[in-house]
């Protein structure tokens, strides 16, 4: 029977078998940006904000041994250089084996700054350099650019953005293999050195009144060997994970780039608008944030990604319907990975929310309930869904979805962190009264033109009349 058997495959794909996080157990029909796992028994899948939660907590427990153990080292080898030479060779091991722990964060500041000078020398936006995972250090900005150094400093990412078409392709490789370029010239440098001191090792003697040049050479072998390590974790091809978010390796990057093809190159330059857009919100200069988002799509019409921001930056102008539109045309466009389509429902949802219509609820209701079962570890769906029950006077429901988004609050928009304050504010009314002025207050610091700001307002003032959960 081929005509069942078709109909069955179709059925399949329109219903994929749930994927469930064996962290958090929450289940999510796609397993876009899932982390997958090989154990004794078969695969195991990750959501992405467990993924993200446990990657910020290995950096909190590894920062400290990165920090103890190279300080250990040299205060070992200090102390027995002076006092007891003898020592010295235990210590030195120490030393040794904390000199990945010094030097890394030092190459890979050295990797991100030779991918940013020769974008820059080549033309292309250097937006931002993140240097390691993990809770920030040090946030600011350098000629132009976001520089970000998290407490454990072992990778970094240099995010570049197209302005020209022109020369394009080769623009972009050249200042991706800028990266690795720096640890051959390190490799290049120590050799040159290696050579020329070969003629006065004689020379070299320490305070013990042996030679310490073999010590000294064998500290530069080790960090060309680092070097080397580096390079080849570099080149090889393959995507990370570092900080919950897929990032393909510098080698990766260099196999496309020669096989990109137009759409491709065409989504590298539409990207620079979107990291130039998010630049200008962060400072909340939605009008040129929005002109940069369309100044894109005359480019690149079909840019999903573009849309839903174009679609963010109307909601926190109060343009509700025209935001609407813009994530509905999003939408509807061709190849959209799945993972987006549930952010892009989880919007439209919220749109539909904020114009506030009887019909309107219902879609929201529709889409919110689409997107969550979708992406199940998604903050933002369990905001709008959460919010959607609330209207619907489903509170409690509601309430919990809205406590568990506060968990990933952090990766919210505005407007999204805003529509959380005010639910949370009127699921939970009965609680005392400055908290939810205080809820409030933030929800208007974040999106002054929140539709539900005086809804959640009258329903948490003591005369208000709440209804019942
Ligand atoms: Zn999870
Ligand atoms: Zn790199």
């Amino acid at each position: 029977m081929p005509g069942l058997g078709a109909s069955g495959s179709a059925l399949l794909r329109q219903s994929p078998a749930p994927v469930r996080c064996f962290d958090c157990g929450v289940q999510s029909l796609t397993r876009d940006g899932y982390r997958r796992e090989l154990t004794t028994t078969g695969y195991r899948y990750r959501c992405p904000a467990c993924e993200e939660r446990r990657s910020r907590r290995d950096a909190e427990q590894l920062r400290i041994i990165t920090i103890a153990f190279p300080i250990v080292g040299l205060a070992a080898t200090a102390l027995s250089w002076f006092f007891q030479p003898f020592l010295l060779p235990p210590s030195l091991i120490i030393l040794k084996a904390s000199l990945p722990l010094v030097c890394q964060p030092i190459l890979v500041v050295a990797h991100e700054l030779a991918h940013a000078v020769v974008a820059r020398a080549l033309g292309v936006r250097v937006f931002s350099i993140t240097v390691g995972v993990g809770r920030p250090w040090f946030q600011g900005r350098f000629l132009g650019t976001r520089v970000r150094v998290n407490i454990l400093p072992f990778t970094g990412v240099t995010r570049l953005g197209h302005v020209r078409k022109r020369g394009l392709r080769l623009r972009h490789w050249l200042s991706v293999a800028a990266g690795p370029m720096a640890h051959v010239l390190f490799i290049l440098a120590m050799f040159a050195i290696w050579r020329e001191s070969i003629g006065i090792t004689a020379g070299g003697v320490g305070p013990d009144g042996d030679s310490w040049m073999p010590i000294l050479f064998s500290l530069a072998g080790l960090f060309t060997l680092l070097n080397v390590v580096m390079l080849i974790g570099n080149l090889v091809p393959h995507i990370s994970y570092s900080g919950g978010r897929p990032q393909p390796s510098d080698g990766l990057q260099l196999l496309r780039a020669p096989f990109m093809s137009q759409t491709q190159l065409d989504h590298l330059l539409a990207t620079s608008f979107v990291f130039e857009s998010a630049d200008l919100q962060r400072e909340s200069r939605y009008a040129e944030a929005r002109a940069c988002v369309e100044a894109g799509l005359k480019i690149w019409p079909a840019f999903a990604t573009l849309r839903l921001d174009l679609g963010s930056i109307l909601m926190i102008q109060g343009e509700f319907v025209a935001a609407g539109q813009a994530f509905r045309l999003a939408l509807g466009l061709p190849e959209n990975p799945s993972s987006l389509v549930a952010i892009l429902e989880s919007y439209l949802a919220l749109s539909e929310l904020a114009i506030g219509s009887a019909e309107s609820l219902d879609e929201a209701d529709r889409l919110s309930r689409q997107a969550l079962a979708a992406t199940g570890w998604n903050a933002s769906a369990k905001v709008v869904r959460g919010a959607v029950l609330v209207e619907r006077a489903r509170h409690s429901e509601g309430a919990v979805l809205l406590r568990e988004a506060f968990d990933g609050a952090g990766s919210l928009s505005s407007e999204m962190r805003a529509t959380l304050q005010c639910y949370t504010a009127i699921a939970l009314h009965p609680e005392a009264g400055d908290i939810a002025a205080q809820r409030l207050e933030t929800a208007r610091k974040e999106w002054p033109a929140c539709p539900f700001l005086a809804r959640a307002a009258q329903a948490t003032t003591p005369h208000g009349a709440p209804t019942a959960s």
